[in-house]
């Protein structure tokens, strides 16, 4: 996530938390930002535990859990899961490459998305597709 992009998104989050009356606590605050710093790497449930313990030692796996879910539920990020385990992710409708080999998740563009729509229509598929995971072993060309 780009840094411009970044305080946006936590006033945004903030934003919806007060329309609804939630209680968001500093710790809370925190976690939510380590997360959205981390969304664009597709991080898991436990890089995020690690990542808060650097700045939050005494906070449980179980609080940052559901901060992610928190902030799911507001529609500020995306979860899924990879082999079993939770993956956190952007909300736009995307293709996520799973590098089984190298453990990395990275994102298509948008574009590649409306394409597969496209073909899809012509097999008379319409749907309105939130996630594609593509899961392989990539290879350095
Ligand atoms: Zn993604």
């Amino acid at each position: 996530m780009a840094e411009t992009n970044f305080d946006e998104e936590m006033k945004n989050v903030l934003e919806k938390l007060s329309e609804k009356e939630l209680r968001m606590t500093p710790q809370r605050i925190l976690i939510s930002k380590t997360i959205l710093s981390m969304v664009k790497n597709h991080s898991s449930l436990k890089e995020i535990y690690d990542e808060t313990q650097k700045v939050l030692p005494r906070v449980g796996m179980s609080t940052v859990y559901n901060t992610i879910k928190m902030l799911e539920a507001l529609k500020i990020i995306d979860t899924f899961d990879v082999d079993g385990k939770m993956r956190i992710d952007q909300t736009f409708p995307h293709i996520n490459i799973y590098c089984r080999n190298e453990d990395k998740i990275i994102d298509l563009d948008e574009n590649a998305m409306e394409e597969i729509t496209k073909i899809l229509a012509k097999y008379g598929v319409n749907m309105n597709i939130k996630k594609i995971l593509i899961d392989g072993k990539c290879i350095d060309s």
